[in-house]
């Protein structure tokens, strides 16, 4: 990217000068975009002056997607463009690495002091305490860390639905008094359907032309990142990111619930907001989301366990791996119960192709929008490392360099916990394992696919379904004592095919490596 030789970026935004006035110094990071949270919340312009530091060590870390770079960086420098416009003087530059922009800005305006929001990763909050920055409690989400490692004290297990009631009754939303609106918590059963037959197609997403700065960032990134270019689909302004929302509550929330786990090829964005990364770069708060789901349901036409289904994400899911992520980070982050030792497969570094149909209509997905839906995360993806035994590590940096939405504090409780069950099941219950009757039943790519999801054996039986068995023999010392999966592991032992089954795994297992499958 174009930069100043004084490492200041060629963004749009008035020049600071030099020598410094002493004003505090509010260093807002690129996932904490928020005006009226955390540290910017309470700074001025005649008070404050306002940091933003591109990190080249951040942005050549992984192979990211072009797509995510640039939503990040054209984010950072709308927002500091929205604050220079009330007033504020921006420091905005690239610097090789956070401490090195902050070096630099403390040599340029020797301000009194610098804070900031506390950071959303375990490295970065790390990084700031060691650079003597002041942290401000930390209020993009409902709960802070310290809230939930009070809520989770002396709990023997600490499940997502326990908190997820928790939160509801203590802010309030989808209940009549003490009850929970409709007169059930969980509408989850309602909500597992497959695919509608119906032909009706899901609402299109919001698309903005790329403005000035978008386009700008696009020509700085150069040939930088994989993946296509932009196409206005996320949001990179506040403005962009309220319009998401109101089309989210709009036209998606009324149809949310029933088909989440659902997928169509011809229906990338079935049943999701899409807000996701809104959310997480700071665009939109998780009560502004919450609250219009309250509103829309009371004021009639949203079914209850669609306002239920889409609370649960946010209020919940959400909030919880959050949670968790404060509460077992750092070992978390390096669990492998299963002593999974295999590199990630060639079809996701896009080195290979793949004929699995699934499993490639998900990587054209993260290809052309870097962002896929809930279930081909866990399902599709996340499934096949699990059943072929990837390194955990690598499907978290993969994951989080290619998703739009990518964080540590999202992908480790989601990767690391759910997908892989690498912790051992501390925060899932059960590993995530399923075979091709699954993925036939809640999709429609087995009927593109050249493998037969009903086969274990043989070159046309589906890789999941012969891996699936295979999983379930190669760790059934382990998973036996898990109730919730001990009659499928009985299931594979007694199995007539199962030596036939191992050999085809064996050989899954190759082509998997290869990039032949
Ligand atoms: C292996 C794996 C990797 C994932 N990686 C990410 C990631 O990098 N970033 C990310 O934000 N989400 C991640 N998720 C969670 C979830 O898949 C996405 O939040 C969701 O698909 C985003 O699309 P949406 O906004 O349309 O979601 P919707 O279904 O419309 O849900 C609304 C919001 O709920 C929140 N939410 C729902 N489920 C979860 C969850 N399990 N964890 C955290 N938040 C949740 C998100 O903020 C989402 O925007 C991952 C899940 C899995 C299984
Ligand atoms: S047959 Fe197996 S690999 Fe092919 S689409 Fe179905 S689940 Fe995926």
């Amino acid at each position: 990217m174009p930069v100043g030789g004084d490492g200041r970026s060629a963004c749009p935004i008035p020049d600071p000068g030099r020598g410094g006035d002493r004003r505090v110094t509010v260093w807002v990071l690129g996932d904490q975009l928020h005006r009226r949270h955390g540290a910017p919340a309470g700074a001025h312009p005649r008070t404050h002056r306002v940091l933003l530091v591109e990190s080249e060590a951040q942005l050549r870390a992984e192979r990211r997607h072009r797509q995510r770079l640039h939503v990040v960086l054209s984010s950072m420098r709308h927002f500091a463009s929205a604050l220079a416009a009330e007033g504020f003087t921006i420091d905005y530059r690239r610097a090789p690495d956070l401490a090195a922009g902050l070096a630099a800005h403390r040599a340029d305006h020797r301000p009194r002091e610098v804070i900031a929001t506390e950071p959303c990763s375990w490295d970065a909050r790390l990084v700031l305490r060691r650079l003597g920055v002041r942290l401000v409690r930390n209020d993009q989400f409902l709960c802070h860390p310290d809230e939930f490692a009070a809520w989770s004290a002396g709990r023997p297990r600490l499940r997502m639905e326990d908190f997820y009631r928790w939160q509801r009754r203590r802010l309030g939303y989808l209940m009549d008094g003490d009850r929970p609106a409709g007169g059930r918590w969980n509408h989850d059963t309602a909500n597992r359907r497959p695919p509608p037959r119906d032909g009706r197609p899901w609402p299109e997403p919001v698309r903005d032309p790329l403005d000035d700065l978008d386009r700008a960032v696009l020509a700085d990134l150069g040939g930088a990142g994989w993946g296509a270019p932009p196409e206005g689909l996320w949001p990179t302004s506040r403005e962009a990111a309220r319009r998401r929302l109101d089309h989210a509550i709009r036209e998606v929330l009324p149809r949310f619930g029933p088909h989440q786990d659902a997928m169509l090829g011809g229906s990338w964005q079935m049943a999701h907001t899409l807000l996701s990364p809104a959310l997480n770069l700071g665009w939109l708060h998780p009560r502004e989301v919450c609250d219009a789901i309250e509103e829309s349901y009371r004021a009639g036409g949203v079914p209850v366990a669609s306002a239920e289904g889409l609370l649960r994400q946010v209020l919940g899911w959400r909030e919880y791996v959050w949670g968790l992520y404060w509460l077992w980070m750092p070992d978390w982050r390096d669990a492998n119960e299963l002593g999974a030792s295999r590199p990630l497969p060639p079809a996701f570094t896009g080195t290979a192709p793949t004929r699995m149909a699934c499993l490639a209509e998900a990587l054209e997905g993260v290809r052309a929008r870097a962002w896929v839906h809930h279930i081909q995360r866990l399902m599709v993806l996340g499934n096949l490392c699990l059943l072929a035994g990837v390194r955990p590590a690598e499907l978290v940096a993969w994951m989080w360099a290619s998703f739009v939405d990518g964080a540590e504090w999202v992908m480790v409780p989601n990767v690391i916990g759910m997908a892989l069950y690498a912790d051992g099941g501390r925060m899932a219950t059960k590993p995530y394992a399923a075979g091709g009757a699954y993925l036939n039943r809640m999709g429609d790519a087995c009927a593109r696919c050249p493998y037969d999801p009903r086969r274990r054996t043989g070159p046309h039986a589906c890789p999941y379904t012969t891996l699936y068995w295979d999983f379930l023999a190669r760790h059934a010392r382990r998973l036996a004592a898990e109730p919730r999966v001990a009659a499928q592991v009985r299931a594979a032992q007694v199995r007539p095919d199962l030596p036939a089954i191992r050999s085809r795994a064996a050989e899954v297992l190759d082509l998997l490596d290869a990039g032949e499958l």
